[in-house]
C-alpha cells in the first residue's frame, strides 16, 4: 500500500510499516511514520463497506424470508454431523445457519433477542431489518450521511410504537371463559403459520390450558414437554400435572400397584439400596462371627429406612436417586409404588404439582411434607410407559405428552408450541393484541406515510422509506401464498387510507388472496410482539449504517476466541455488537 514517495504526499498518514522502502530514502524523505495497526491488517471502510454490510444483510433476511405466515415454507437444515432439522422459526433457522459474516450476525442476535424477550416474531423482525436497510441503501449510494438516516428511523420508529400502543385491544376485565378463547386464538395465529398449523384449534386450547394451569408461576418449566415418537399429532394430551418416562426399575416391580386414587405421595433425595463396600474400606474382626453382626447392621439400616417410609403411610415413593431390588421388593409387598432416579426437574414439577417437599432424609416424615393428587396412574403411551400424576391440588404445572411420526416432526412441534405458550404468557400478562396478517404493519405504514407529509426537510424521504419497509410483512404473506401482492396491496393501501378509519383492521386474507378484517377473523397478535419486533429491527438497522470501517486482525483468525478483547473494536449498543463492528 505504501509506494509513494513522500514528496507527492507530504501529510499522508501512514497505517503500516513498509520494509520496500530503502531505509535512506526514507530516512531522508519522509517525516516519522505513525504505525497504529500490525502489518497484514485488512481494513475496509467507508461506503462501499456500509453497501456490503448492507448487502449481507438483505441476503439474510432474504433466506428467512419464505418462512413468513400460515402458507410460509418450512427450512430443512442439515450440518455435517449428519442432524437434520426441519423448522419454520426464524430464531431456530438463524441459530443453525451458522453466519460469519460479522454484520449480517447482528441479525442473529435480534432473532436470539426476539426469541427470548416474546418468543414469537422471530421471522418478522429479521425481515424487517433488512427491508429497513434495504430502503436506506439508495440514500447511501447517494451520499447521505448514514446518521441522517439513523436519526429518521429512530423517530419513526418510537411514533410506530406510540401507534401501536393506540391502537391495541385489552382483553382485560373479561370472564374466564371469554379469556380463554381470545388467548386461543392468539395461540391459533402463532400456530397457524406452523407444521403442525393443520390442527391449531386442538394445540391452542391445549396451550392456553397448559397456561393458565400454570397460573403466574414464572418459571417456563413448569410446562413439561414429553416427546413420544408414533401416532398421530390428535394423540398428544395434556396432564394436569406432571407425567415422566417410567425410570429403570428392578425386580418385584410388577408386584406394585400401578394405579392410586388420591395417593400421598413421598419424595426423597437418598439412595435406597444397599451398597457394597467402598474400594478403601477395611474392617478388622477378630471373631468370625462378628462379621454376621457387621452384615445384619448394614441390612437393619436400610429395612429401617424402609420401615419409616412405608410408615409415613405414603403410597407413591419417588427418589432423585436410586432406589435398589431390596427396596423395590419391599414396598412391592406393601402395596406401595416406588420409581427412582427420577429427573431433578420432574421431581420439583410433581413438588411443585402435588404440594410435597424433597426429603434428604426419612427420619421424621410429617404429613405436610407428603403431597398428594387426585390419580396416580402408570400408562402405556405409544411404546412408552408413563408415570401419571393428575388433579394436583396446587397446579402450577402441566405436562403436554407431544405424539407424532418422524422425530425432527416432533421436535418442530415442540418448537412451535413454545412459541404459542410463550404468546399466551404474554397476552396474558400485557393483556392487549393487535391485529395481524399485516393489518398492523399497513396501518403504521399509512400513519407515517401521513405524518411525513408535515414535515420539511430530508427527513421526510426517509421516514416515507422507514413505511414503505413495514409493508414487507403483507407483501411477504402474499408472495408466499403465492397471491398477487400489488394487487392486495393496492387494495390494502385504499381500505386503510379511509378517512373512518374503519380500514385499520384489514389485513391479508391468506384463505381467498383477497383482504378481509383481520380482527374480525381472529387473526390477533400480542402487542407486545410488534412492539418488540419494530424496536429491535430499527435498533439493528441502525446499528449496521452506523458502521463505516471493519478492521479484521490478522491474529483473529488463528484465535477465534480472543476476538472480544482486541483494540479498535467496540461492541455495539445492546449487546449486539459482532465481530469486527465500530460504533462512533
Ligand atoms: P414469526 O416467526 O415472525 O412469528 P410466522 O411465520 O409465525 O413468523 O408468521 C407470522 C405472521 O403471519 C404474522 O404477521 C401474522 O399476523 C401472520 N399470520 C398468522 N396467521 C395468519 C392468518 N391466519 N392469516 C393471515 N396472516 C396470518
Ligand atoms: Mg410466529
Amino acid at each position: 500500500m505504501i509506494c509513494a514517495t513522500a514528496r507527492n504526499f507530504p501529510a499522508r498518514l501512514y497505517l503500516f510499516s513498509s520494509s520496500a522502502l530503502p531505509e535512506p530514502i526514507v530516512h531522508d524523505l519522509l517525516q516519522p511514520q505513525i504505525i497504529l495497526l500490525k502489518e497484514g491488517t485488512d481494513t475496509s471502510q467507508g461506503k462501499p463497506q456500509l453497501i456490503s454490510n448492507i448487502n449481507a444483510c438483505v441476503a439474510v433476511s432474504d433466506v428467512v424470508r419464505t418462512t413468513l405466515g400460515p402458507r410460509g415454507m418450512d427450512k430443512l437444515i442439515h450440518d455435517d454431523k449428519g442432524n437434520t432439522t426441519i423448522s419454520n422459526d426464524g430464531a431456530t433457522i438463524m441459530k443453525l445457519l451458522d453466519i460469519v459474516h460479522p454484520a449480517a450476525k447482528i441479525l442473529v442476535d435480534i432473532a436470539k433477542s426476539q426469541d427470548s424477550e416474546v418468543g414469537d416474531g422471530t421471522t418478522t423482525v429479521v425481515l424487517l431489518a433488512g427491508e429497513f436497510l434495504k430502503e436506506a441503501k439508495p440514500f447511501i449510494e447517494d451520499g447521505v450521511h448514514p446518521q441522517n438516516l439513523i436519526r429518521s428511523y429512530r423517530s419513526a420508529s418510537s411514533l410506530a410504537i406510540e401507534k401501536i400502543k393506540e391502537l391495541a385491544v385489552s382483553i382485560e376485565g373479561k370472564s374466564l371463559e371469554e379469556k380463554k378463547s381470545l388467548l386461543a386464538k392468539c395461540a391459533a395465529t402463532t400456530l397457524s403459520s406452523k407444521l403442525i398449523g393443520g390442527e391449531k384449534e386442538f394445540f391452542a386450547t391445549m396451550v392456553v390450558d397448559a397456561v393458565l394451569a400454570i397460573g403466574l408461576e414464572d418459571r417456563l418449566n413448569m410446562i413439561g414437554m414429553k416427546k413420544v415418537p408414533g401416532g398421530t399429532m390428535r394423540d398428544s394430551f395434556l396432564v394436569n400435572g406432571v407425567a415422566f418416562k417410567k425410570t429403570f426399575s428392578y425386580a418385584g416391580f410388577e408386584q406394585q400397584p400401578k394405579k392410586f386414587l388420591n395417593p400421598k405421595i413421598l419424595l426423597l433425595n437418598i439412595e435406597l439400596e444397599l451398597k457394597s463396600e467402598k474400594e478403601n474400606a477395611e474392617i478388622r474382626l477378630s471373631d468370625p462371627l462378628q462379621y454376621q453382626s457387621i452384615v445384619d447392621a448394614e441390612w437393619n439400616i436400610i429395612y429401617d429406612k424402609l420401615d419409616k417410609c412405608v410408615k409415613s403411610g405414603a403410597k407413591v415413593v419417588l427418589s432423585r436417586l436410586a432406589i435398589g431390588d431390596l427396596a423395590t421388593q419391599y414396598f412391592a409387598d406393601r402395596d406401595i409404588f416406588c420409581a427412582g432416579r427420577v429427573a431433578e426437574e420432574d421431581l420439583h414439577r410433581v413438588a411443585a404439582a402435588a404440594g410435597g417437599t424433597v426429603q434428604t432424609t426419612v427420619n421424621n416424615i410429617i404429613d405436610e411434607v407428603l403431597g398428594t393428587c387426585d390419580v396416580f396412574e402408570e400408562k402405556q403411551v405409544g411404546n412408552e410407559r408413563f408415570n401419571i400424576f393428575s388433579g394436583c391440588p396446587s397446579g402450577r404445572t402441566a405436562t403436554i405428552v407431544l405424539r407424532g411420526g418422524a422425530d425432527q416432526f416432533i421436535e418442530e412441534a415442540e418448537r412451535s408450541l413454545h412459541d404459542a405458550i410463550m404468546i399466551v404468557r404474554r397476552a396474558l400478562k400485557n393483556s392487549t393484541v393487535v391485529a395481524g396478517g399485516g393489518a398492523i404493519d399497513m396501518e403504521i405504514s399509512r400513519y407515517l406515510r401521513q405524518h411525513a407529509r408535515t414535515i420539511a426537510g430530508k427527513s421526510q424521504l426517509f421516514i416515507n422509506s422507514y413505511a414503505k419497509a413495514l409493508e414487507v410483512i403483507p407483501r411477504q404473506l402474499c408472495d408466499n401464498a403465492g397471491f398477487d401482492a400489488t394487487d392486495v396491496l393496492n387494495k390494502l393501501r385504499q381500505k386503510h387510507a379511509l378517512p373512518s378509519g374503519e380500514g385499520a383492521p384489514y389485513g391479508v386474507d391468506i384463505n381467498t388472496g383477497g383482504i378481509a378484517d383481520s380482527f374480525a377473523n381472529f387473526v390477533w397478535e400480542p402487542a407486545v410482539v410488534k412492539i418488540n419486533a419494530i424496536n429491535a429491527a430499527t435498533e439493528a438497522a441502525c446499528l449496521v449504517l452506523s458502521v463505516d470501517e471493519t478492521v479484521k486482525n490478522p491474529k483473529s483468525e488463528s484465535a477465534q476466541g480472543d476476538a472480544a478483547a482486541m483494540g479498535g473494536r467496540g461492541r455495539g449498543r445492546g449487546g449486539y455488537g459482532g465481530r469486527g463492528m465500530r460504533r462512533r
